[in-house]
C-alpha cells in the first residue's frame, strides 16, 4: 500500500472502498471475523489512505482499535485530536462520539474490534469537517 512518501505493510486484504456516506477520501474495509451469536464479536481492517478519515459515529458497545501500520488521529468529541501510530491501542467508550483515519501525510491501517454485537456495531452521524481534522 504505497503512499506519497510513506509505504505501509499489507497484512490483511485490502478489501472495498467505504461508502462516501460514511467516509471522506479513500477508506478500504476488510471483515476478518464475521458477526455470529457465539463470538457477538466484529473484527476488521480498516486501511486510510493519507488524509481519509471516518465520519463521527458512535458504537452501542465501545471499540478498541489497534494500529498495525502508518500514523493517524483519534478524537472523542470534546476531547483533543489524539496522534495515533504503528503499536498503539486505543480504547472508545460506549456511545461516545468520536471518528478515527489518516493523518495528512501519512496512511493509517487498524484493526478494529466491536465487542457485543448483539447491541449493533456502529451508528453513522455527519462528516468531519477539514477544519475539525486539522490540528490545532
Ligand atoms: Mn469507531
Amino acid at each position: 500500500m504505497k503512499t506519497s512518501n510513506h509505504e505501509l505493510e499489507e497484512i490483511f486484504p485490502k478489501g472495498q472502498k467505504g461508502p462516501s456516506d460514511f467516509f471522506t477520501g479513500n477508506a478500504f474495509n476488510i471483515g476478518l471475523v464475521q458477526v455470529d451469536s457465539i463470538y457477538t464479536t466484529a473484527v476488521g481492517n480498516v486501511y486510510f489512505e493519507p488524509g481519509a478519515r471516518s465520519n463521527w459515529h458512535t458504537h452501542p458497545s465501545g471499540q478498541i482499535l489497534i494500529i498495525t501500520d502508518g500514523k493517524g488521529y483519534h478524537q472523542i468529541e470534546g476531547q483533543p485530536i489524539q496522534v495515533i501510530k504503528k503499536g498503539d491501542v486505543v480504547k472508545c467508550p460506549p456511545n461516545v462520539r468520536h471518528w478515527h483515519g489518516a493523518s495528512p501525510e501519512v496512511g493509517l491501517q487498524q484493526l478494529y474490534i466491536v465487542p457485543n454485537t448483539e447491541n449493533g456495531i456502529v451508528d453513522w452521524q455527519e462528516s468531519v469537517t477539514d477544519e475539525q481534522y486539522s490540528i490545532k
